[in-house]
């Protein structure tokens, strides 16, 4: 961490925790484990972070993470991608949120309008974990990012009892791409304290793994993931 909430782990890319908060408290979350008050975003460490940013010329895309970042509200997030935008190698900007499925009326005309306005390509990565997550009013939120031009993106976490069965994982995949997203990763559970229960062991993960890899187009298959300590990046499971 260059700079306090900044990660940059990766070339190209950086990742900077935008808040701590969220709006749910999803039980199988890392979040409550987390030192987010070391990492506020206030003005001083923004303007750190993005002196940072700007000197390291080879960082193209920058990550809002957290907590959430949409539960910035829009004057914060119009203040943050305006000064990101004064970054001239910067030209991506991509938002990890769960929002459009657990708030969705977060995603108001003043929200798409910043979206659409910013020099940026926008690349909004969902947190969908089940198609039934995704109705009528989820649907049309997504549609509405999608007209306005944002690239959407999905990563579910594979949970025992909730997705970890062919037909949910297929439904999904097929839900999400009529919501113009493109699924892009199933991970693992990460090993949370109180949250073991919904764990799904590697074996069955790689069964249930090839089962749908031979009903779904490769375009509609997320690829499994699994975060393990002391790695640099996700391992993709079947190389385990
Ligand atoms: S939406 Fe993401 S950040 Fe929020 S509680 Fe769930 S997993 Fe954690």
């Amino acid at each position: 961490m260059p700079t306090p909430g900044l990660l940059h782990k990766y070339h190209g890319r950086s990742l900077l925790v935008s808040t701590g908060a969220c709006a749910v408290h999803c039980r199988y979350c890392f979040r409550r484990h987390y030192p987010y008050q070391q990492f506020s975003c206030s003005s001083s460490v923004q303007d750190d972070t993005i002196s940072y940013l700007k000197q390291n010329t080879s960082i193209e895309e920058i990550i809002l993470s957290g907590g959430d970042p949409l539960v910035l509200d829009n004057n914060r997030l119009g203040q943050l991608i305006t000064k990101l935008e004064t970054i001239p190698h910067l030209q991506t900007l991509r938002i990890h949120s769960r929002l459009p499925v657990v708030l969705p009326d977060r995603i108001n005309s003043g929200l798409l309008t910043l979206l659409q306005q910013t020099r940026f390509q926008v690349v909004l990565v969902t947190h969908i974990n089940h198609a039934n997550e995704l109705q009528q009013l989820e649907q049309n939120k997504c549609l509405q990012l999608h007209q306005a031009g944002i690239i959407l993106l999905n990563q579910s976490v594979l949970l025992k009892g909730v997705n970890d069965n062919a037909a949910a994982l297929i439904k999904l995949s097929k839900r999400l791409f009529a919501s113009k997203i493109l699924p892009y990763y199933l991970h693992m559970l990460d090993p949370v304290k109180g949250a073991m229960h919904f764990a799904v062991s590697k074996n069955t993960a790689l069964t249930l793994y090839h089962e749908i890899e031979q009903k779904l187009p490769g375009y509609l298959l997320p690829k499994l993931v699994q975060e393990i300590a002391g790695k640099k990046s996700k391992t993709a499971i079947f190389h385990i």
